[in-house]
């Protein structure tokens, strides 16, 4: 139940991210910088890959363990393969 909970807290928080998301991608704003590190612009987030998680930097991310800076690098991530 918890993990239900859980996972439907995380998609209404992806469709809330997503458009926001998706015009940082278009806007070619999110550098690949290695593996396991990107940068998203245009206030710099640094997003890291720690390993199956991401981690930010930003106010979104430390209150929900989420955010669109760490979409859009999924999103991109998704669209090179
Ligand atoms: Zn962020």
């Amino acid at each position: 139940m918890e993990l239900e909970v859980k996972r439907m807290i995380h998609n209404a928080l992806v469709t809330h991210f997503t458009p926001k998301a998706q015009r940082l991608v278009a806007s070619g704003l999110v550098e690949f910088a290695s593996s396991n590190r990107y940068y998203v612009y245009p206030v710099v987030f640094e997003v890291q890959r720690r390993g199956r998680t991401w981690l930010c930097q930003c106010e979104h991310y430390s209150r929900y363990r989420f955010c669109e800076h760490i979409l859009a690098v999924q999103i991109q991530e998704a669209q090179k393969t």
